[in-house]
């Protein structure tokens, strides 16, 4: 499998050159030539395979020859080693929680995966690999999380000092190890530009190799496909009825993209629904076909305030940039902070289930779909734990939410980071010293 940019001035790419590169110098995304298909047998006979089996079968035409297939059967195998249980909350609506994960969000999967795949790709190279990354909040907890004690990696993560919740800001600097946060007294719009500076300064890339951890990456992006075959598996075993609508909560629209590839490769998915806040961009464009330039809004569901979603040029090279093709599968909706809080209580009072407000996005705008198509069923990607949003979540619903045990040990663990001003120079010494 060879890898295009979507902006066609680069020339095209391995597996692996896509994942040490990022992005492509033309400034597009890495996109495969060619969809390939999933076996009708994988499909038939889901419910009697193993989720490393499912996984596997999946990537591997991805990966191609780039990492053996019993190297890649390891590493797609310490990637899903969390739960990701359907939930149905009635007969209609499910919730896939995908929060069970080290960081207790999905972004774990697509970190874990890219994070064992980069480090098979530099074991044999002299150099160490340093990850420089900017982060508001969740990206840099699972790429802390998913490259730790990965060889041959060196991780620099910068964040805003003050403005990341306390779980978060322990996530991103009690790892210690080869993790390093730099604790940034500025805004991520800060952090980001002296990242994108150090990515095209001279001195600094003659003495390090180095490479982002961001979410365009082809090895976060695609094993996001997995979990939408896990859903499919634990919906074929409930129910008959195949018709499967599937809503996202969306931001950036990989999560959404990685749904629609694997659409695109057979899974039986009727339609998906885009979930997204005020920031609904999206929305408008497949209303009108245009784009609006706007300012992102902070919401509630703050992984989702985007304005640019960057893989969207990927949902319109799945669909051959045919707009009309597009809105048959793909439906969005708009969703409010005062309705995410009302349906984080409705959900809570009706049946006990406990909502994240990304995850209340989702189910709402699965709902709305559902009552204009009474026949048909669906399910919602629950994309964080709600204790991550413990003010939203704990104030609507009146119960104090317990931290999971497996992630207790990193809120115990000493807060390491160094402190910078929001200054490219003191990054450069840093990097260089
Ligand atoms: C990143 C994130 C999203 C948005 O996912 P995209 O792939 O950017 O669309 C949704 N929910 C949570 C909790 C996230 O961390």
């Amino acid at each position: 499998m060879k890898y295009f940019s979507t902006n066609k001035k680069s020339p095209v790419v391995t597996f692996k050159e896509a994942t040490i590169l990022g992005q492509a110098s033309d400034k597009g995304l890495y996109f495969p030539e060619y969809i390939p298909q999933v076996d009708k047998h994988l499909l038939d006979n889901i419910v009697h395979l193993s989720n490393e089996e499912i996984a596997f079968s999946v990537i591997k035409p991805y990966v191609g020859e780039t990492i053996t297939d019993e190297r890649l059967f390891q590493i797609v195998s310490e990637t899903i080693n969390f739960p990701m249980p359907l939930v149905f909350l009635n007969e209609q609506c499910a919730s896939l929680e995908l929060f069970h994960g080290p960081t207790l969000a999905f972004k774990d999967v697509g970190a874990r995966f890219m994070s064992r795949c980069l480090g098979e790709f530099v074991r044999d190279k002299n150099e160490n690999v340093t990850v420089l990354v900017a982060t508001s909040g969740d990206t840099g907890g699972a790429v802390a999380s998913g490259f730790y004690n990965v060889e041959g990696v060196e991780v620099v993560i910068l964040y805003p000092s003050g403005k990341v919740s306390p779980v978060q800001e322990k996530q991103l600097t009690a790892m210690g190890g080869n993790i390093q946060a730099l604790e940034i007294s500025g805004t991520f719009d800060d952090c980001q530009r002296m990242v994108k500076q150090a990515f095209t300064d001279n001195e600094i890339n003659q003495k390090r190799f180095l490479t982002s951890a961001n979410s365009i990456n082809v090895a976060r992006w695609l094993p996001q496909q997995f979990y939408y075959f896990f859903a499919y598996k634990q919906w074929a075993q409930k129910q008959s009825e195949k018709k499967l609508v599937v809503s996202v909560p969306s931001g950036n629209f990989g999560n959404i993209c990685a749904g629609l590839l694997a659409m695109q490769s057979g899974l039986p998915i009727n339609k998906f629904i885009a979930a997204c806040n005020a920031n609904d961009v999206v929305n408008h464009y497949l209303k009108t076909g245009t784009w609006e330039e706007r300012s992102a809004i902070a919401t509630l569901s703050n992984a989702m305030d985007v304005v640019h979603p960057s893989n969207f040029v990927r949902i319109l090279e799945l669909f051959h940039h045919q707009f009309p093709q597009l809105k048959e599968k793909l439906i969005a909706y708009s969703i409010s902070d005062e309705e995410t809080l009302k349906t984080i209580a409705d959900v809570y009072e009706k049946y006990k289930y406990i909502l994240d407000p990304h995850g209340a996005v989702g189910y709402l705008a699965l709902n709305k779909f559902l009552e204009k198509n009474p026949d048909s069923k669906g399910l919602f990607l629950e994309t964080a734990h709600p204790v991550k949003f413990p003010d939203a979540v704990q104030n609507t619903i009146g119960v104090s939410l317990e931290v999971p045990e497996h992630i207790k040990y990193i809120l115990d663990g000493e807060k390491k980071s160094i402190l910078m001003k929001p200054d490219f120079d003191q990054l450069k010494s840093y990097l260089l010293q």
